[in-house]
């Protein structure tokens, strides 16, 4: 047990302009630093590109960096998010896994612009790969798209009137399985977790029954924390994770610098007399002096 770790500033969860962000992995480094995190992931959506690039930036700086990918996972219709933690970038079945589910993204990126050309966005494609920068399309960057050509006021407007579930452009995304992912992310050395298990708005019971099979399956872990939270709901989550043995892991989920949202490394802490999952031995580090 190294009870060394258990008292300091961390963020195991958040994102750069390699997936969904808008800060570039030098950017999320400096902040990482002026916060005083120590141990820091950055879990873009699916590709380990912007992990792969501060783990280099990150050698010779105060800070330990794991490597990390928030993978989308389909589940019973829904769609869930598994980080994985301290995986090797370099794992054949790794990268064969992230290849497919990036195929799946672009093949639903094509679908959402087909259904966003429909409500009279036409030709749309080319300026969200141009607002994203590259092809890994979120539906964060066709709601910038629409804010962008004025459609709507804000991303959350997008969300609400053309992209979110129940919205006329929602497609059906087709991810890697749950087996599969967390497998994967075994394979390669990883620990996987489950994201921001209160998004998914689950009833205790749909809750715990995910959080059973994520177990069965050889999951890990459990975000107790994603950005600021109310304590009430942490300890909730900190009560499920230790009923079911598993290990209290905590991120920012930063996507860019936002008034009254977390900073890297700003989110809620875990209480001091739980052991997270970076003080309890199911972490490596991978730039280790
Ligand atoms: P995708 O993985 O392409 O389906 O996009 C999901 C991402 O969109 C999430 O990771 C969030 O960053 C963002 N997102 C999801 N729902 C909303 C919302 N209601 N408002 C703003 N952003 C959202
Ligand atoms: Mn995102
Ligand atoms: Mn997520
Ligand atoms: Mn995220």
């Amino acid at each position: 047990m190294n009870t060394n770790f258990k008292n300091i500033k961390v963020d195991l969860h958040c994102h750069s302009y390699y997936s969904d962000g808008e800060c570039s992995p030098a950017e999320i480094l400096t902040m990482a630093l002026a916060n005083g995190v120590e141990i820091l992931a950055l879990t873009d959506h699916d590709t380990l590109v912007g992990s792969l690039i501060l783990q280099d930036l990150a050698k010779g700086y105060p800070i330990r960096i794991i490597s990390g990918v928030e993978c989308s996972v389909s589940w019973q219709r829904m769609e869930l998010h598994v980080v994985g933690l301290n995986v090797d970038p370099k794992h054949t079945a790794l990268i064969h896994f992230l290849q497919a589910q990036e195929q799946r993204r672009f093949l639903r990126a094509l679908q959402i612009s087909n259904a966003l050309s429909q409500q009279g966005f036409s030709d749309n494609l080319l300026e969200v790969i141009e607002i994203a920068g590259h092809y890994g399309l979120s539906r964060t960057h066709f709601a910038k798209y629409l804010v962008a050509r004025g459609a709507v006021p804000d991303t959350a407007t997008a969300f609400k009137k053309y992209l979110g579930s129940h919205a006329p452009a929602y497609v059906m995304s087709q991810w890697a399985s749950l087996e599969e992912t967390i497998a994967v992310i075994h394979q390669s050395g990883g620990v996987a977790v489950l994201a921001h298990p209160t998004h998914y708005r689950l009833s205790t019971a749909q809750l715990k029954g995910l959080i059973k099979t994520f177990k069965s399956f050889g999951g890990k872990g459990i975000e107790v924390v994603s950005g600021i939270m109310k304590v009430k709901d942490m300890n909730r989550l900190i009560q499920l994770a230790r009923g079911f043995g598993l290990a209290l892991s905590s991120g920012s989920d930063f996507h860019k610098p936002r008034p009254y949202r977390a900073a890297i490394g700003g989110q809620t802490q875990i209480p001091l007399q739980h052991l997270p999952i970076w003080a309890d031995g199911n972490l490596e580090f991978c730039n280790k002096e």
